[in-house]
C-alpha cells in the first residue's frame, strides 16, 4: 500500500487548494425542526422559493422525461434554447442555458477572471459571490451598500480598478429588496470601460413592479458588456431542477459556455423548464398573487411602525443589527422559519397568506422597529 493508507495509522490530508480553507460557506434556508413552533404548521420563509406546488402539466413533463433518463440530456438545450430566444425575443446564439443561474454565474466569473483578478460586487448581496469568486482563484471587492439597503453605484465606480474583471450588480438585491434603477445601471456603465463585462443578476426580475427600475435584458441589448442572469428557480417555481440562463452578446455566450461542465442541465429540468414557459399566463398570474401579498405585507408593517428597504423581490428584509437573532426566534416560535444573518439582519419569504399573516403579527408586537 502506499505512504498514507488507513491500514498503517499514519494520518496524511492529501493536498487541496490552501486559499478554499476560509471559504464562507453557502448556508442553505432550512425548515424548522419539530418543535420549534408553539403549535401547528410551519412555513419555510428562509430560501425566497415559490410556495405555490409545480402544475400538474408541469409535473406530467417531469415524468415523461424521467422515461429516457438512461440517456444523457442534449447538450446545447436546444428545444428551451429557442423556446427562450422566442419568449424573451433575443437571439438563440445569446443565451446560455445552465445547471442553475448560479452555474451560469460561475460559468461567467471563471470565464473573465482568475488569481490576480478583482471582481466588484455590492455587500452585502447575494452570498454566492464571494463564493464563486474566491473559487476561481479571484478577488472579492465588496463594496458597501447604501444605509436604505441599495447598490451604492458611486462607490462601485470607485471601486474598480484596472485589475477588475468582472462587476456584479443584484437587481433586486438579496437580501435586502431594493432595485436599482435603470438611471442608476446606465450611470453605473457609462462609468465603466466598455470592455469590463458586467452581470446584471435578475433572478427575481418577475417580481419587479417599479416603473424606473433596471431592465437587464435591455441593457444587453445597448450594452455589449451586459450579461443579464435569469432563473427559473423563482418565479417559476423549478428551485429544485436547477436550470437558469444567461443573455449575452454571442462570443461572450461563447465564453460562459466554454467554462460550463458538459450536460450540466438534465432532461428533467429541460423538460419542466419547456413546458413552464407554455403556461406563462398562470404562472406569472402566481407571482402576480405573490406581489400583491407583498403589497399587503409592506403596507402592514409601514403601519405598524417598520421603515424596511423598498422591496421589488419576494421576500422583505429586517435590518436589526444584533436584534436579529431575537426576531428570528420570534418567527421560529410562530412557525416560520426565516433566514437570518447573525449581526445584520432577517430575510423573509412572502409565502402563503397564513405565513405573511403571522409574520405581520410577529412583527406587531416586536419592540424594535430597526
Ligand atoms: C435565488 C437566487 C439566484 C438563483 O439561483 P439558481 O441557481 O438559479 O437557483 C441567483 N441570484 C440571486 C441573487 C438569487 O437570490
Amino acid at each position: 500500500m502506499s505512504r498514507g493508507s488507513l491500514r498503517s495509522g499514519a494520518v496524511v490530508v492529501p493536498r487541496t487548494r490552501p486559499d478554499l480553507a476560509d471559504l464562507p460557506a453557502y448556508r442553505p434556508g432550512r425548515p424548522l425542526q419539530a418543535g420549534t413552533a408553539a403549535a401547528g404548521e410551519t412555513f419555510v420563509c428562509s430560501s425566497n422559493e415559490n410556495p405555490y406546488p409545480p402544475l400538474p402539466s408541469v409535473v406530467e413533463a417531469v415524468h415523461r422525461a424521467a422515461t429516457g433518463i438512461n440517456r444523457y440530456p442534449d447538450l446545447a438545450c436546444t428545444e428551451l434554447s429557442s423556446r427562450l430566444a422566442e419568449h424573451l425575443a433575443v437571439p438563440v446564439d445569446h443565451l446560455v442555458v445552465g445547471p442553475g443561474s448560479v452555474g451560469v454565474l460561475q460559468q461567467a466569473v471563471s470565464a473573465v477572471a482568475g488569481a490576480g483578478d478583482e471582481v466588484v460586487f455590492a455587500w452585502r448581496s447575494f452570498e454566492a459571490y464571494p463564493i464563486v469568486t474566491r473559487v476561481a482563484g479571484a478577488t472579492a471587492v465588496p463594496v458597501p451598500l447604501t444605509p436604505d439597503g441599495r447598490h451604492d453605484i458611486a462607490a462601485m465606480t470607485s471601486a474598480v480598478t484596472d485589475r477588475t474583471r468582472l462587476v456584479l450588480v443584484c437587481t433586486p438585491n438579496n437580501p435586502t429588496g431594493p432595485a436599482v434603477t435603470a438611471a442608476e445601471l446606465d450611470q453605473l456603465l457609462a462609468s465603466l470601460p466598455e470592455d469590463l463585462p458586467v452581470v446584471v443578476d435578475e433572478a427575481y426580475a418577475e417580481f419587479v413592479r417599479a416603473e424606473d427600475a433596471a431592465d437587464g435584458l435591455r441593457a444587453c441589448r445597448e450594452h455589449p458588456n451586459v450579461v443579464a442572469l435569469r432563473t427559473f428557480s423563482k418565479a417559476y417555481g423549478l428551485a429544485g431542477l436547477r436550470v437558469g440562463y444567461a443573455v449575452a452578446v454571442e462570443p461572450v455566450a461563447a465564453a460562459l459556455r466554454a467554462t460550463g461542465i458538459p450536460f450540466g442541465v438534465s432532461s428533467v429540468a429541460q423538460a419542466a423548464a419547456v413546458e413552464s414557459l407554455r403556461h406563462t399566463g398562470e404562472l406569472m398570474g402566481r407571482v402576480q398573487a405573490l406581489v400583491s401579498e407583498r403589497d399587503r405585507v409592506v403596507a402592514g408593517l409601514s403601519e405598524r411602525g417598520w421603515r424596511l428597504p423598498d422591496t421589488e423581490a419576494n421576500f422583505v428584509w429586517f435590518g436589526l443589527g444584533d436584534g436579529a437573532q431575537a426576531f428570528a426566534d420570534e418567527l421560529a416560535s410562530a412557525g416560520l422559519s426565516a433566514r437570518i444573518f447573525p449581526g445584520e439582519g432577517v430575510r423573509v419569504t412572502i409565502a402563503e397568506p397564513e405565513a405573511n399573516d403571522r409574520l405581520l403579527s410577529v412583527a406587531a408586537s416586536f419592540p424594535r422597529r430597526h
